[in-house]
């Protein structure tokens, strides 16, 4: 198998698997419970908090737990009045349902997917609570420069200060698929709000975390016993936690490395493929390669892969398994039939040379294949 998917999935790291393991079993203890075992269980539960994060430069207090990137999405907009958010229109859909349901507005991106800040700027109005701007985007790894958007909504607090007007702005990033190649630091980033994913850095699935500057009052997204401070009730998923926060440490001390890697493997995937545009050209995460082959239908070469033992993407798991075209390939200018000839591959720790030197060839053999039969 060669797996080239790993921005729909990474598989759960060994060490987290083994931390994991003994929160299902000897220490299986709710962490509310008075006795002695459960409060040591809800202690390991605290550490681990405060790995993942002071992974983003954050107290272990300032995040609250979700059961995964769209649950926290989902918290970050719970203090929202109708109308009041802007968001980037190449958000995963965890961001831009939720934006939608809120009347939010969407910011135009250019062609390699980057804020078009001046569209950020013509849409600011007193009502704009929040701005929703991924850290890199799932389909086409574009980054967005955050801090220069952070900078902007800081003049705009200054201006409404000074006008009277009492209304926050706060800025919220997606940053799910970030830590495996980034170092994400809330500060640097200038976020009051930021989503992190277990899932997507080789932890276990269905774990998430939202950061909260303390300014922003939320409302819950599930009533009950009151755990996460009142935000997110239910018993703590303690096994997936410590699972999260040992994965979050590894990929903070494979950074480097990964980042040399995938740029090596990158390289060799562009140089060896064939009659091919790359379509996330500039400002995107070394593990993304998106290509397109105009004229050629990607569903049909995905099956061809997928019978060699190839597993590649059209672009987001939850989009392509509906069918549903690609709202980041259109929003960067790309027509329907070019739409229809994308493929999305993205790289990670399973990945080694040879694999990308054999993905190349049977890439190019489908191509090949697919172009004799539109003869
Ligand atoms: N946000 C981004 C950018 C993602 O890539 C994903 C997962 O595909 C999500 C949110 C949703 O994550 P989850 O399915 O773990 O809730």
């Amino acid at each position: 198998m060669i797996y080239l998917d790993h921005a729909a999935a990474t598989p759960v790291s060994k060490k987290a698997l083994k931390a994991m393991e003994p929160y299902f079993s000897d220490d299986f203890f709710n962490p509310s419970a008075a006795y002695l075992p459960a409060k040591k269980v809800a202690a390991d539960y605290e550490n681990a908090k405060n790995v993942i994060a002071h992974a983003i430069g954050a107290k272990g207090t300032d995040i609250v737990i979700t059961a995964g990137a769209t649950e926290a999405n989902n918290l970050a907009f719970s203090f929202l009045d109708k109308g009041s958010v802007l968001y980037l229109e190449t958000e995963h859909d965890s961001v831009r349902k939720v934006a939608e349901s809120y009347g939010g507005q969407p910011i135009g991106v250019d062609k390699n997917g980057r804020i078009l800040i001046d569209d950020l700027k013509a849409k600011m109005t007193d009502d704009v609570m929040l701005v929703s701007v991924a850290l890199c985007n799932n389909e086409i790894g574009t980054i967005q420069p955050l801090s220069e958007i952070a900078a902007y909504l800081r003049e705009v607090k200054m201006d409404r200060l000074a006008r009277g007007v009492k209304r926050p702005v706060y800025l919220h990033s997606d940053a799910s698929q970030a830590m495996n190649l980034l170092n994400v630091n809330i500060a640097r980033l200038g976020v009051d709000l930021l989503t992190i994913n277990s899932a997507k850095v080789y932890g276990p699935k269905g774990v998430g975390a939202l950061y909260v500057s303390r300014d922003v009052k939320l409302s819950p997204v599930t009533l009950g016993g009151g755990q996460e401070k009142g935000l997110r009730s239910g018993t703590e998923n303690v096994p997936g936690v410590i699972g999260f926060s040992v994965a979050v440490n590894e990929a903070y001390e494979h950074l480097n490395g990964n980042r040399k890697k995938y740029a090596e493997l990158k390289r060799i995937l562009l140089s060896e493929l064939e009659g091919y545009e790359l379509v996330n050209k500039k400002h995107t995460l070394d593990n993304f390669v998106v290509i397109c082959y105009n004229g050629i239908d990607a569903e049909r070469l995905i099956f061809l892969l997928e019978d060699k033992g190839v597993y590649v993407s059209t672009g987001a798991a939850c989009a392509a398994s509906k069918g549903v075209k690609s709202h980041v390939l259109k929003a960067i200018g790309l027509s329907d039939s070019e739409i229809a000839g994308s493929l999305r591959l993205t790289l990670g720790e399973t990945n080694t040379k040879e694999q990308i030197h054999e993905a190349a060839r049977l890439i190019n053999e489908a191509a090949n294949i697919e172009r004799r039969r539109n003869g």
